[in-house]
């Protein structure tokens, strides 16, 4: 409710618009941005948008304010969200977690920090030296995580190629004691490749920027992006971000954490390599293909700790197993030494990356608790993960991220109206049924075991012979062809934006998507030559070794079938919708008001779509509903009692309960409320203003 601001910053809660419309939604949200009104509410969802500037309403004295706090006693804030799931968590010893869902620059990683601060903030009072170390970690994995797994991209000077999942741990005390970090999906196509005016992952350039000359040295580079294939093109992207005190940041961290001496050595042995393989060239010499000489492969043998013949035969052969049984070395053309090539270095930063994970996790994974002496541990999770994307050309990585927005977005609305339908439960009111659009259908065409979009994909990567891409499409075609939200360009004949070879459309929850099939097959198959996996395995760095277990394996052993991408990440988001669901949730919808990282434009067109495929109308709808606003008798009673004869300064009734009844039959409102176990519950906004402007009559 606006309780505490006036209406000129318009209302503080979109259930209190007048009338539901995409109109007055879009009003309210365009007054409170131009207002420096940031965070808006929908219930107990957060509406969030990206000021793009400092604003002053962060910090010690912020947070202190909403500290333990009603969340309306306040202006709607992050931090009172924050602390409404801590207190679900501490009182009701609750697990909950926040989800922060939007689309690339919309604030989700930045509004991620603020509620990891707030936690910190508010917790161990006592300045418990374990307590402190664990926050200390939790905040300080942010900065390697950034520069491991952040890029400048055209969208967002510090775009968040990953998704990542954050679980605190909290002891009986509310103390953090422990966390763990679940990471999804990192883009590493971009490794090799980035798109005009984008840059590879930050460590690369803060490395070359920031490493100092004897640590360039010992890695045989040199301190100029320019120089190397993979950072090349993103060499002179202006950025926002400053490699050099970014590096000396993640150095630091690297050491609070508890990285040693040798893995951090070998961390950036591994990032030296990936840039020199780069660099790699191949010739062709007859029928054979040949390293270019130049002492690059010697110094990547020696950064790995492997030997300088074997990393060459790795480059340019294979081992593949006949159909007799015979192990035989394959020669590589150029295309496949390339493709090769590619594919390792991308391999080597993903595992980088995965091990940095699991090994800040190992240093924060709680030990030693005994629920039986300590209580019960409870957690918060924290969701900061890639939003629905449309670009111009839209591939497999789309794919993956808009099928895990699906998943989200279905777990939001159960969620959403499992949570309504509680509480009215709770509160002895009934619940009055609602429709809303359940976009399972879209879920089921992506993943339904052996008719989903995933499993032609998998069929044909595991179809022996050459499966090639339109292949796939045409199959998909046939297979799909019924299917309400998906059209090939056959169903469509006259689109001509859609090529019938190379394109497929799915109607997503959030919009229409063309996906361009270019790619799907081999980003799915994800090959990496078992040959580089042996190699690996047998460097004689311990730390490299470890990061490549399934070197071991002789080719005859590896696996015929292995996983493909699609079901890894598929298996991997139904894992996290089910840590999810078993949580009090909290959500942050955050929106991005233009493309030009202004903050003063509020771009309309772009607001309303994003407005839309979050479903923040439908949200409002659901909220409203039923009961559009709750309250507590006791703070009810406190907020209006001087409205009422009976009630102010004192009544003389049996129960608050009864008061709050005086107040409402005295307004003549009984038709618009329902009386819970504890709580009031308004229909409609409109009593509840009548009440607040003869309140701030009186006062
Ligand atoms: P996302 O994670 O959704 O892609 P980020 O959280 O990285 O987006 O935000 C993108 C950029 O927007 C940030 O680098 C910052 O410049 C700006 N920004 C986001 N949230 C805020 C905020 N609360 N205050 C100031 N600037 C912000
Ligand atoms: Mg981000």
């Amino acid at each position: 409710m606006a309780e505490l601001e006036g209406l000129e910053f318009g209302k503080s809660d979109f259930v209190l618009l007048d009338e539901v419309t995409m109109d007055q939604f879009m009003e309210n949200l365009k007054l409170r941005f131009q207002k420096g009104r940031i965070y808006t509410y929908i219930g107990e969802v957060v509406v969030s948008m990206n000021p793009y500037r400092q604003m002053d309403i962060f910090g010690k004295e912020t947070i202190e304010a909403y500290r333990g706090r009603e969340l309306y006693e306040n202006p709607p804030h992050l931090y009172a969200v924050s602390d409404a799931a801590y207190k679900a968590m501490k009182r009701r010893a609750k697990d909950t977690c926040i989800v922060i869902s939007g689309e690339s620059g919309a604030g989700k990683t930045e509004a991620s920090k603020y509620i990891m601060q707030y936690i910190a903030a508010i917790t161990n009072p006592g300045q418990r030296v374990e307590v402190e170390s664990v926050k200390n970690v939790l905040l300080k994995s942010n900065c390697v995580l950034e520069a491991f797994g952040n890029a400048k991209t055209n969208r967002n000077d510090n775009s968040s190629r990953f998704g990542k999942y954050m679980d605190i741990n909290f002891n009986f005390n509310g103390d953090p004691t422990g966390g763990h970090i679940n990471n999804y999906l990192l883009e590493k196509s971009r490794v090799v490749h980035q798109q005009q005016g984008e840059r590879n992952f930050h460590s690369f350039y803060q490395l070359l920027r920031g490493g100092s000359e004897e640590m360039l040295q010992s890695l045989h580079l040199q301190g100029d992006p320019a120089l190397y294939v993979f950072t090349r093109e993103g060499a002179g992207a202006a950025t926002s971000y400053n490699d050099r005190s970014n590096h000396k940041a993640v150095m630091s961290a690297l050491d609070v954490i508890g990285f040693s001496n040798q893995e951090i050595t070998s961390i950036y042995q591994i990032l030296a390599s990936i840039l020199l393989l780069g660099n790699v060239q191949f010739e062709v010499d007859g029928e054979s293909v040949q390293v270019v000489e130049d002492g690059v492969v010697n110094q990547i043998a020696e950064l790995t700790a492997t030997d300088p013949d074997c990393v060459v035969k790795s480059l340019l052969y294979r081992t593949v197993a006949t159909g007799g049984g015979e192990v035989i070395e394959k020669g590589h053309t150029e295309q496949d030494a390339c493709f090769g090539r590619e594919a390792f270095a991308k391999a080597l930063y993903e595992r980088l990356f995965g091990w940095i994970v699991s090994r800040i996790n190992s240093v924060i994974e709680v030990k030693n608790y005994n629920p039986v002496l300590h209580g019960k541990n409870t957690v918060i999770g924290v969701l900061d993960i890639y939003g629905f994307e449309i670009f111009d050309n839209n591939s497999f990585e789309q794919f993956c991220i808009n099928y895990c927005n699906e998943k989200l977005q279905q777990l939001f609305i159960e969620l959403i109206l499992q949570q309504e339908q509680s509480e009215y439960q709770r509160e002895g009111i009934t619940w009055q049924h609602i429709d809303y659009f359940n976009n399972q259908i879209i879920v089921d065409l992506v993943e339904q075991p052996h008719k989903g979009i995933i499993s032609i994909l998998d069929e044909a990567c595991l179809t022996v012979g050459k499966v090639t891409d339109t292949v796939c499409l045409e199959s998909m075609n046939t297979k799909l062809a019924q299917h309400p939200h998906y059209t090939s360009r056959k169903l469509s004949p006259t689109d001509k934006t859609m090529d019938f070879q190379k394109h497929f459309r799915i109607r997503h929850y959030a919009g229409d998507v063309t996906y361009s099939v270019e790619g799907f097959l081999d980003k799915n198959k994800d090959l990496l030559f078992q040959d580089f996996k042996r190699l690996m395995y047998n460097s004689a760095n311990p730390v490299l070794k470890e990061m490549w277990p399934d070197g071991q394996l002789g080719i005859t052993e590896v696996t015929k079938r292995p996983l493909t991408a699609a079901s890894l990440f598929k298996n991997s988001i139904v894992a996290l919708v089910d840590k999810l669901a078993c949580k009090e949730p909290y959500y942050v919808r955050c929106i991005k008001p233009n493309e030009v990282k202004s903050p003063v434009l509020f771009d309309d067109a772009r607001c309303q779509h994003q407005v839309a495929y979050l479903g923040l109308l439908e949200n409002v709808m659901v909220r409203r509903a039923g009961f559009a606003y709750r309250q507590l008798y006791s703070r009810f009673l406190q907020r209006y009692k001087m409205t009422c004869e009976y009630t102010w300064p004192n009544h003389l009734m049996a129960s608050d309960r009864d008061a709050v009844e005086a107040i409402i039959r005295q307004h003549g409102f009984q038709d618009d409320v329902a009386f819970g176990h504890t709580k009031l519950f308004v229909r409609t906004p409109r009593s509840l203003f009548t009440l607040e402007q003869e309140r701030a009559a009186l006062i």
